[in-house]
């Protein structure tokens, strides 16, 4: 059979991520991994058909809604899958463990569990995630060097993480019992991982999280949990599972998502990485700020972000952005109360997006994960085939729903300095 004919098969992993960034970061580990992968936005449509794919993963925007919406549409999608025949299941949450004592995390895995996971089986949960930096020592989790409740993620607009233990993360957000594996056992291999397992169900716990600092650990990891109907984690232990199952570097798949066209970038994400990213940027292209205080004043700002997208997008990439340092979004957020100015913002931002593919733009860059969830909604997206990553958890999508469109989603901490102006040359 030549390389270019398709064959239709059975998908072995599921996943489901709890952010559309998040989704973009684990399908392109994915990718990554050797592996050829579809990316649903929402709920796959029952009628998709599934050609030369080893993986789905499903973007919710569950990460921020009340626990019981969020429950309800991660079974629905663990159903959808498993109805795909998906053998393994995935929850994927950030390496950073976004979440709040109200969940979701724990909420989520704890009905998961409840549905596909036999009785008395550990449940593993793995954020640690070294390609980007994020590691978990003693069930410490660290951002780079620093822990995560010292790092830029204290100030989240959304979800403040203000401790680092995973462990206690967790038990705050689940009645079942939350154990530890530390780096010895899995240094000692997957057969003393898997004892450990029976020794913590033994005691009635039901998760175990588990330390990873290396790419070896992962390795480990991803064959100790090869047969669990479902794994829990950041991007990190796909990795390890397709590593385990032989999965190598498929040519093809790389190459599938090259973008070209009119570019430009929608930030709403107001994480550190991503004002530098702007600051970056703004040295060499334009720039629009989309403040929500001015919306609610009565500006018409979207009308005057397209009108400056309608003047510069010719001549190369452009930047329109709601994108603020932490003294900025808490004074709007006084202003409008959190939920508010989020809403705001995202609202605008995605008609922004849906001004700028109206205007030709046919590659978009997305910042932001909730900001990323409401653009591809708004842009009736619903289906895309991951490319290669143009950073660490940063693939290119080709859209299904609109085939001349690429769109990059970018999660908040993600990517170089210079990604938004390398992201497209990158591809050429
Ligand atoms: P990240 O991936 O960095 O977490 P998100 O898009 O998930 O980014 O979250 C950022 C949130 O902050 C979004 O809900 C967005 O609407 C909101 N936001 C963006 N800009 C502002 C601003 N200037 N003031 C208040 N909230 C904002």
């Amino acid at each position: 059979m030549s390389n270019t004919e398709m064959t239709a098969n059975v998908p072995w992993l599921g996943v489901i991520a709890d952010d559309f960034t998040g989704a973009s970061d684990v399908a392109g580990t994915l990718v990554g991994a050797g592996m050829r992968v579809v990316q649903t936005f929402g709920l796959p449509d029952p009628s998709m058909q599934l050609h030369d794919v080893d993986c789905i993963v499903v973007s919710l925007k569950i990460r921020s809604v009340p626990a019981a919406e969020a429950v309800e549409e991660s079974l629905a999608a663990a159903r959808a899958l498993k109805s795909r025949g998906v053998q393994q299941l995935y929850f994927k949450y950030c390496s950073t463990f976004d979440s709040t004592p109200e969940g979701n995390i724990g909420p989520v895995a704890d009905a998961l569990r409840k549905e596909f996971v036999p009785a008395g089986q550990i449940t593993v949960v793995a954020p640690g995630t070294p390609a980007l930096r994020r590691t978990v020592y003693n069930g410490v989790l660290f951002a780079g060097t620093d822990l995560l409740q010292e790092s830029s993620m204290r100030n989240h607009p959304l979800t403040p993480m203000t401790d680092s233990s995973v462990p206690r993360l967790l038990q705050a957000q689940t009645k079942n019992l939350v154990g530890h594996i530390g780096t010895s056992a899995i240094e000692a291999g997957a057969p003393t991982v898997q004892s450990h397992f029976q020794t913590l169900s033994g005691q009635g716990t039901q998760y175990a999280v588990v330390d990873t600092l290396t790419y070896s650990h992962l390795a480990v990891l991803g064959t100790a949990v090869l047969d669990h109907p479902l794994v829990t984690g950041g991007s990190g232990l796909v990795g390890g599972l397709a590593a385990a199952r032989g999965f190598r570097v498929h040519a093809e798949s790389a190459s599938a998502a090259r973008p070209t066209g009119p570019a430009a970038v929608v930030a709403g994400s107001c994480s550190e990485m991503t004002n530098v990213q702007i600051d970056t940027f703004r040295q060499f292209r334009p720039c629009f700020l989309v403040d929500p205080v001015a919306i609610v004043e009565g500006h018409d700002v979207v009308t005057e972000a397209l009108l400056f997208a309608w003047e510069n997008l010719a001549d190369g990439p452009i930047l329109i952005h709601s994108t603020a340092s932490p003294q900025e979004v808490s004074r709007a957020q006084r202003q409008l109360g959190r939920a508010r100015a989020a809403e705001i913002t995202e609202d605008s931002l995605s008609t922004i997006a849906e001004g700028l593919v109206g205007l030709g733009c046919r590659q978009l860059i997305v910042a932001g994960g909730e900001t990323s969830g409401a653009v591809v909604r708004r842009l009736g997206i619903t289906t895309a085939r991951v490319g290669k990553e143009v950073s660490p958890g940063v693939p290119w999508l080709k859209t299904e729903t609109d085939p001349g469109l690429s769109i990059l989603l970018k999660s908040g901490n993600l990517g170089m300095p210079g990604l938004f102006l390398d992201a497209w040359d990158h591809n050429r």
